[in-house]
């Protein structure tokens, strides 16, 4: 006998793949769903159904964007000498809540990892050098993750840069060892930025 509806079901697999919702929360959310306005169950289909179609990478940074550009990037009240290497784009958000940086970005789009077979050339590296040689760069803030993979994958690039004379520096530590920044709180990570030193 099936007491959960197929359908149901459905959801409830899915839901659970998500990160941090284990089987009893989707089910939770799932009943929920299926409880409330009918209308409100569509829009967060649409939302998700049109997720990937709306959402680009910047040409230049490779942060989230809804047009060829980010809006870091088109900004004019940004400081443009100066760019965060950051792995992902949800370190964007974590580092633009802080509201202590003025700078652009670079998302790398992962980190060096040989087990997991990422090399150099999966990340958006090339590109980055290719922002710093167009000029106008003074200073490179390397903010990867304080990780063992992030902090490699920063001293590789500190390695590239070093012909170019570009100023590069590090987030201070405080930043908890083997941490995200995604997961950082907004002051430790505002005091790293700002207490970040020559690497
Ligand atoms: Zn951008």
């Amino acid at each position: 006998m099936q007491i959960v509806p197929p359908s149901v079901e459905r959801l409830i697999e899915e839901l659970g793949k998500l990160p941090g919702v284990g089987p009893r929360t989707a089910e939770r959310l799932a009943f929920h769903i299926l409880k409330n306005d009918p209308n409100r169950a569509s829009a967060l289909g649409a939302a998700v159904e049109g997720l990937h179609a709306g959402v680009r990478s910047c040409r230049i940074c490779h942060n989230f964007a809804e047009s060829v550009e980010c809006a870091v990037c088109t900004s004019p009240n940004r400081q443009r000498s100066v760019i965060a290497i950051v792995e992902e784009p949800f370190d964007v958000v974590a580092i633009e809540k802080t509201g202590l940086y003025q700078g652009l970005y670079h998302v790398l789009g992962g980190v060096i990892s040989p087990i997991d077979g990422v090399g150099p050339r999966q990340l958006e590296i090339e590109s980055l050098l290719e922002r710093i040689s167009d000029g106008g760069v003074d200073e490179v803030i390397l903010a990867t993750n304080p990780s063992l993979e992030g902090e490699s994958t920063a001293m590789y690039i500190r390695g590239q840069l070093e012909p170019t004379g570009v100023t590069v520096t590090r987030l201070a530590r405080g930043l908890p060892v083997g941490g995200d920044l995604e997961y950082a709180d907004q002051i430790t990570l505002g005091r790293a930025l700002q207490g970040r030193q020559a690497f």
